[in-house]
């Protein structure tokens, strides 16, 4: 029997389900990461492990510029719980140290 939400899973990931294994999103991963010496970037955090590679314009609003360099960032876990839901707010500090 299907359940209630199936509908809403179907859609998810046909429109913007991330596809980890995708060969282009781990390329851009690992080239994020490269750069950013491995290390988180929020000020002052030397977390060097549970990194993330972070989308400052969203995923889902900016298909266009998912793997362009300039668009990731690397963040420790801790870090991009903490912006999690104000992804725009931190937007251009972020913009402003991956396009130096
Ligand atoms: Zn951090």
């Amino acid at each position: 029997m299907l359940k209630k939400y199936n509908k809403y899973q179907y859609n998810f990931r046909t429109n913007n389900c991330r596809d980890w294994n995708d060969p282009q999103y781990r390329k851009w991963k690992k080239l994020t990461h490269q750069r950013d010496g491995y290390c988180c970037q929020w000020p002052g955090c030397p977390m060097k492990n549970r990194l993330v590679a972070h989308h400052i314009k969203k995923w889902e609003d900016y298909p266009e510029v998912r793997f362009e360099l300039w668009n990731g960032i690397t963040l420790c876990y801790k870090h991009h719980n903490q912006i999690k839901g104000q992804e725009e707010y931190y937007e251009e500090m972020f913009l402003r140290m991956t396009m130096k």
